[in-house]
């Protein structure tokens, strides 16, 4: 029998729709429109694409965006007073720097420069360092990876004690699953590019999250029966059939393994989803904060 297929489209549009109800609340009761300021630096296209996303979504649910834009030759210092700016505005709830960064940049000094209050992306050393900390509370924490536990939290309300799996070890998603999977009371093993017999590690996970960038790479054999199974990969893979010339598949065989897991999130239309999601909370967490 299949697994049930966790619907972070869906999920994620509930969610939607009530950052946009709270957001309409907090315009009635006369308090400041919730604002985000994006920074993008440099003419990445990805970058660009993403950025516009998520102006387009905080258009949608009543966020106030603000977008700022600064050649990939600008210095260190330039983007670190831009953002320092941003931090004394008050109409910027929330300062979201796409990454990467072009080279000669320093990331950490960027994100560093961002005001803990403001920092809905949850990449501030001070939030990741806290995230990792027990008995310490970051004021955020990194879309991508709440939207993971937001997502297994539907099927599976009490992670405490359950075996999770991480498959990847990056800044930005496994490392950050992993320790928001340690602070629900999970037994967590991060994999990486040097574990070894991943799929004897991966046999053992009640819970499994890959975020590895291999397309289907996890195969319904390495799977428990009745795991529960978030695929955050974003694969492209060729496909003539498609108009495009490729389809976009996860790092789980999706096909294969809904078949033995109990349930399991497809690609697209379940992390994905849920990242611009997590951003517009925050936006309107930080907004609520600053009152
Ligand atoms: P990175 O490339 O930064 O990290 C990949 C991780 O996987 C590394 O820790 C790496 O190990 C590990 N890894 C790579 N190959 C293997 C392997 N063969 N066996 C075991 N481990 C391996 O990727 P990201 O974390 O940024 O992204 C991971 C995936 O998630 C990508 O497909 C990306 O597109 C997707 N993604 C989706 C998002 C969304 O849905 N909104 C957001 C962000 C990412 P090591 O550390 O040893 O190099």
């Amino acid at each position: 029998m299949s697994g049930t297929i966790i619907d972070g489209a869906a999920i994620a549009q509930a969610l939607r729709a009530e950052v946009a109800r709270e957001t309409a609340e907090l315009i009635r009761q006369g308090k400041t429109q919730p604002g985000l300021a994006t920074v993008l630096v440099g003419d990445n296209p990805a970058s660009q694409s993403y950025v516009k996303s998520k102006k387009k979504a905080c258009a949608e649910v009543g966020i106030a965006s603000f977008g700022y834009e600064l050649p990939a030759t600008a210095s260190q210092a330039e983007v670190e007073k831009l953002v320092k700016e941003l931090n004394a505005d008050p109409h910027v709830n929330g300062i979201l720097v796409q990454l990467p960064l072009p080279r000669g940049l320093d990331e950490e000094g960027v994100l560093s420069a961002i005001s803990i209050e403001k920092d809905v992306d949850g990449f501030h050393p001070v939030n990741i360092g806290r995230l990792a900390q027990k008995g310490r509370d970051p004021l955020f924490v990194p879309c991508t990876p709440a939207g993971v536990i937001h997502l297994l939290k539907t099927v599976v309300p009490s992670l405490e004690g359950a075996n999770a799996v991480v498959l990847g070890r990056s800044n930005i998603v496994g490392m950050p699953v992993a320790l928001l999977l340690v602070r629900e009371n999970a037994t967590v093993t991060i994999c990486h590019s040097r574990s070894k017999d991943l799929p004897g590690i991966v046999r053992g996970a009640d819970v499994l999250v890959a975020a590895v960038g291999r397309a289907e790479m996890v195969r319904a054999d390495w799977v428990k029966p009745g795991a529960v199974v978030v695929d955050v990969g974003i694969n492209r893979v060729d496909d003539a059939t498609r108009p495009k010339g490729y389809r976009l598949v996860g790092d789980v065989a999706f096909e294969e393994v809904k078949e033995v897991a109990g349930a399991i999130t497809p690609v697209p239309g379940g992390v994905g989803p849920m990242t611009i999601a997590m951003l517009l909370n925050n936006t309107l967490r930080a907004a609520k904060a600053a009152g």
